[in-house]
């Protein structure tokens, strides 16, 4: 059962939550503000209530999880999110990810290759709050063709390589951010599409994500 009441409490753990990231070096305080705003705890079964706001990754089925709130705002922040970006999301998972994207304003684009994290979040009540955020069931190495090209790509799954077809469906002045494989782990890559169409690309810290794999599950 997940939790829908969101109290002084919840608040005060969220800001809690939110001190902790700012100490850690994010400086964007529309991230920091968006992930104020976003109940965490929405996200989760209810049990897990209080350590919703702890700086840890959770189980949310299917052998997957959602991502650590310093990690989401770590992407978020390389992103750039303007109002308005079409942004494509690769891996919805619980759908924090792309909620804390929607309270920036942005046209969210997310596809999940598991059919059961897809139909959960179908009936999200909080996630229908955002009418500018779009789920969809596909394999996001194939990224939306029907939807390109598109300001800005975030994929939420390590990476084994940079997907070329994700390449293609950048505008020109674009931007992807992915955990790409690195060893045991993956480093955090900035991709930038220049206006002749060049990349460019910049290299961040480490992190710690789940697979991302090839075609769909049922
Ligand atoms: N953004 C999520 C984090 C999810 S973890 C959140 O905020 O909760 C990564 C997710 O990527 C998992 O749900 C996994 O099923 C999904 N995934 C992995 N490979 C994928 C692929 N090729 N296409 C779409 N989703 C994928």
């Amino acid at each position: 059962m997940r939790a829908k009441s969101d109290t002084y409490l919840h608040k005060g753990m969220r800001q809690k939550m939110v001190d902790g990231i700012r100490e850690r070096g994010i400086t964007d305080e529309q991230v920091l503000t968006a992930l104020l705003n976003v109940p965490r705890h929405f996200f989760l079964d209810s049990a897990f209530e209080k350590q919703a706001y702890e700086e840890r990754a959770f189980l949310i089925g299917e052998d997957q999880t959602i991502s650590h709130p310093y990690t989401v705002a770590y992407q978020t922040q390389l992103l750039q999110v303007k109002p308005f970006d079409k942004i494509l999301e690769v891996g919805t998972g619980s759908a924090y990810q792309a909620c804390v994207l929607g309270e920036l304003k942005a046209k969210v684009f997310t596809i999940e290759r598991q059919k059961k994290l897809f139909d959960v979040n179908k009936s999200f009540e909080y996630l229908k709050s955002f009418p500018f955020i779009r789920t969809f069931y596909g394999d996001g190495f194939e990224g939306l063709p029907t939807y390109a090209p598109f300001d800005k790509i975030l994929i939420t799954a390590a990476a084994p390589f940079v997907p070329d077809k994700l390449l293609n469906q950048m505008k020109p002045g674009s931007i992807m951010v992915l955990p790409l494989n690195e060893g045991e782990n993956q480093r955090m890559i900035r991709i930038t599409k220049s206006q002749d169409g060049t990349i460019q690309e910049e290299r961040f810290e480490e992190f710690s994500f789940v697979p991302m794999l090839i075609g769909k599950k049922e």
